[in-house]
């Protein structure tokens, strides 16, 4: 039987869990599981969180700890967390001094409607962590106050609420002014949201993602497949056939390049498929045409890059195709949440050749879950996954035949 984890299984440094026990928290919650093991091995994490989940101390717990057990004689602040309001900033601050009860660290607050000169004085004073909204750091910035060139961890909380604010911008030129050998932590209450996928690029390094019992959640009513490909020419042939033979009203194909879509469109029309493209760079006259004949059902399919996508919200898309594998997972997601809005069930499949393998499986990795495998009947290639794959399950077969044979011969010998 599994059992729940305590705080002290996570080895927090004593101060920390003498404070945790005298705030009341007895077990953690589900997020602070999920976050607070991985962020002690300074990984990069990507967390869907919502407000009253504990999301705090989740990423409080392992940034305190990581400064009190790695002592740093640099100047500058240690730990960054940017927040979306000033009330947000306050909430932060106060249950960091409570956890800080028991041990030396200093956290200060840099929001608008305070004193610039004290703000300015706190960071001069060395304070080890500071919480802070984007618009008045900046502004201090500019006057160079802040020395972010040593700084250990950057948390982004309630990133989603900070690009709604439009704080996009400034994120990400508080970003740059950071350490590049930090650890960052986004927190956002949804992951399904393109400016996040934007930061979440810019500012992550390899990130992991919690919370994904939530986004499995979201995507359960989304079956997801993936179909084997020889090459391009073999993923049109499968294109076409999919988008002639799947029962759908509305369909989404993804790829990697304009170009890609611009090709794909002229050999499926060809092939009677009623589609269109939807440019990047389209003006805002022709892409409301484009929209109005996808939304109207004259066309029942929409080829897309991800960057002509942004902002695309059509209710009503059964199926997502990713002609081309996404760059990323956090892209895959995006992509696959255009289908299964509400509770409407949707399907997505993606075109897989050798090339695009470690890609396809890196995503898996990251949403933590397998696909499954299609064939379409007369349409299978030659192409059915890594050799180095087959060989090493060839190779675990035999050895299992010859510890059969062996043990077989060994049941002989004793009856003899
Ligand atoms: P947050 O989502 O961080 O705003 O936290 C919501 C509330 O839950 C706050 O009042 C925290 O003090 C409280 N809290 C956080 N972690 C725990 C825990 N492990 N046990 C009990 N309460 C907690």
């Amino acid at each position: 039987m599994q059992t729940t984890p305590s705080f002290a299984d996570f080895a927090l440094a004593e101060p920390l869990l003498q404070a945790v026990q005298k705030m009341g928290f007895t077990q953690p919650t589900s997020v602070q599981r999920e976050a607070i093991p991985r962020a002690l091995m300074r990984r990069d994490l990507l967390v869907s969180a919502e407000t009253g989940s504990g999301k705090t101390a989740a990423f409080l717990l392992p940034t305190l700890h990581h400064l009190l057990s790695q002592p740093s004689d640099e100047y500058g602040t240690r730990a960054l967390v940017l927040v979306p309001t000033r009330e947000l900033a306050k909430q932060i601050f106060q249950q960091c001094q409570q956890l800080l009860e028991f041990c030396n660290l200093q956290v200060g607050v840099i929001t608008g409607g305070a004193d610039f000169r004290q703000q300015q004085n706190m960071l001069r004073k060395n304070t080890e962590i500071v919480i802070a909204t984007p618009g008045r750091l900046l502004e201090l910035m500019a006057e160079q106050t802040p020395d972010f060139s040593h700084l250990e961890v950057l948390v982004l909380d309630e990133a989603d609420r900070m690009l709604e604010m439009g704080f996009s911008k400034e994120l990400q030129a508080i970003a740059a002014q950071c350490n590049k050998q930090r650890q960052t932590l986004l927190f956002s209450a949804t992951l399904n949201h393109e400016g996040i996928i934007k930061i979440a690029e810019r500012v992550l390094n390899a990130p992991e993602m919690v919370g994904l019992n939530t986004l499995r959640d979201q995507h359960k009513n989304i079956e997801q497949q993936v179909v084997l490909a020889d090459d391009t020419a073999h993923k049109q042939r499968l294109l076409a056939w999919l988008l002639l033979n799947e029962n759908f009203t509305k369909a989404l194909v993804f790829t990697n390049s304009r170009a890609q879509a611009d090709s794909l469109s002229g050999t499926l029309q060809a092939q009677g498929v009623r589609c269109g493209v939807l440019h990047g760079d389209m003006d805002q006259k022709n892409r409301n045409r484009i929209m109005a004949l996808f939304r109207d059902g004259v066309i029942s399919t929409l080829l897309a890059t991800d960057l002509a996508a942004r902002g695309l919200d059509i209710p009503g898309v059964e199926l997502v195709v990713n002609f081309d594998v996404p760059r990323t997972g956090i892209h895959y997601i995006h992509r696959i949440g255009r289908t299964g809005r509400g509770d409407t069930p949707g399907l997505t499949i993606a075109l897989v050749k050798s090339t695009e393998w470690n890609l396809m499986v890196g995503i898996e990795r990251f949403l933590r879950q397998n696909f499954k495998h299609r064939t379409i009947e007369g349409l299978e290639g030659q192409y059915t996954g890594p050799k180095k794959l087959k060989a090493s399950g060839k190779a675990a077969g035999s050895k299992k035949k010859k510890l059969a044979k062996k043990a077989a011969a060994t049941k002989k010998g004793k009856k003899r």
